[in-house]
């Protein structure tokens, strides 16, 4: 491959100019060799946050991301495969529940996932509190268990797109995250190299999400859908509402526990039917004409989240982890919830211990908030607003300065949001 001088790449791109596709596919190798430094990097992805990427560039910088590492394959399985990703969010437990039911109506749902940094949660963060179940799983593992199970839900391995791997280091330094062509390139570098067939993407709006404004987050879902499906995965994305926290708990064990009440037919009117929408269309992106509210009505659902728990290692009967101390905020007006800020109700329960300040650190299973209340409904003063959950009580006080103006209360009554904002196909 021909050799070019970074320099001129970066003043390139800085200019407005576009970058070739021998250029943009050696910047990306040279870059994960070490040829091309770091602040070289940092100088080009500050260009693109300016200047972006265009139609032909985005998709060859993302196929050159995903041919730094390996591709799995899923094609020998008996069944389509279908994965969800979410751009996240604050109580989004949605995969726990999401998976197995997937899996429980013929379809199955690889799920590699991550944890948690900063105000929201990590999936895996939230399933190591069940007790014995663990993350890391070999290719293999992950193979038999798709075919038996249907569902798995594990670590991704370091082989899947190493060049994201650094280039997400560099931005999360260099205030190069929220760049639309930087996020779609990484999260869609992932998701192919993974090998899905089907890919429904939950592209989060509002205060606890990342992109804040519904215009930024249909554009980053528009550029998300595109590259998927020219790279032939069948991709679908659900823009959905993020300005108030999902159901009624933010934590690790307290979103597990919410997510079986989903899977036992029960749980928050918001996660069910967020789940049931979400499972929708990945069942009819893989082709799969079966409705999944049976198979969370019949059960089959929850027995499919007790094969895969207990494939992992984990006892899905055991108690969750409880926490060592509970405090109590009560509501400081009689009124209608009129909003609950997601941001805020997500920093309560990382201060909490549900989250870590960095990669190395320890979370709390037990550690969250719960609310019994959510948007439209009706509190009296004095009553209980927030239960926070952890195992160190010298957390309380921030935790609560966090959620100091996170309710509004007022006399009107106020509608639910809706769950599902937009669909892009
Ligand atoms: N998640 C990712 O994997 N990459 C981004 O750039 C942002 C969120």
């Amino acid at each position: 491959m021909s050799t070019f001088d970074v320099v001129d790449l970066i003043r390139t791109k800085r200019d407005g100019g576009d970058l070739s596709d021998d250029e943009i596919r050696w910047l990306i190798d040279a870059y994960t060799d070490g040829a091309v430094g770091d602040e070289q990097m940092a100088a080009m992805a500050m260009a693109i946050f300016f200047n972006g990427l265009d139609a032909r560039e985005l998709p060859t910088w993302t196929q050159a991301m995903i041919d730094t590492g390996e591709r799995m394959d899923f094609s020998t399985l008996s069944r389509p495969t279908a994965d969800k990703h979410s751009t996240g969010g604050v109580g989004d437990k949605i995969t726990l529940p999401l998976a197995p039911l997937v899996a429980a109506c013929g379809v199955a749902v690889p799920q590699l996932s991550g944890r948690g940094l900063g105000h929201t949660g990590g999936t895996l963060d939230k399933l190591e509190a069940v007790p014995g179940w663990r993350a890391a799983l070999s290719n293999e593992e992950m193979m038999r268990q798709l075919e038996e199970v249907g569902a798995v839900i594990c670590a991704a391995g370091s082989g899947l797109a190493p060049a994201d791997k650094k280039l997400y280091a560099l931005r999360d330094v260099t205030g190069t995250v929220e760049a639309i062509p930087l996020i779609a390139s990484s999260i869609m570098s992932k998701k192919i190299a993974e090998g899905t067939g089907a890919l429904v993407l939950d592209v989060k709006t509002g205060a606890g999400a990342f992109m804040k404004t519904f215009d930024r987050s249909v554009e980053l879902a528009r550029t998300m859908v595109d590259l998927g499906k020219a790279a032939g995965v069948n991709t679908v994305a659900l823009v959905t509402n993020m300005e108030s926290p999902l159901g009624r708990s933010a934590g690790n064990a307290v979103e597990v526990a919410e997510s079986v009440e989903v899977l036992a037919g029960g749980g928050p009117a918001d996660v069910v039917e967020l789940s049931l929408a979400l499972a929708r269309e990945m069942l009819a992106a893989a082709g799969v004409d079966t409705d999944p509210a049976e198979a969370l009505a019949s059960g089959k659902a929850m027995d499919t989240w007790k094969a895969m728990i207990r494939a992992q290692g984990g006892d899905p009967d055991a108690p969750l982890p409880a926490p060592r101390e509970v405090e109590v905020v009560t509501a400081p007006a009689s009124g209608v919830i009129q909003s609950m800020d997601a941001f805020a109700v997500g920093i309560a329960a990382w201060r909490l211990g549900a989250g870590r300040a960095r990669k190395e650190d320890p979370v709390q299973a037990a550690a969250g908030v719960t609310w019994a209340a959510g948007v439209g409904d009706p509190v009296t003063a004095g009553q209980p607003l927030f239960a926070l959950h952890t195992d160190t009580p010298e957390r309380f006080d921030r935790a609560k300065e966090a959620l100091a103006d996170a309710v509004v209360i007022g006399p009107d009554a106020a509608a639910t949001p809706p769950v599902v904002l937009e669909r892009i196909v």
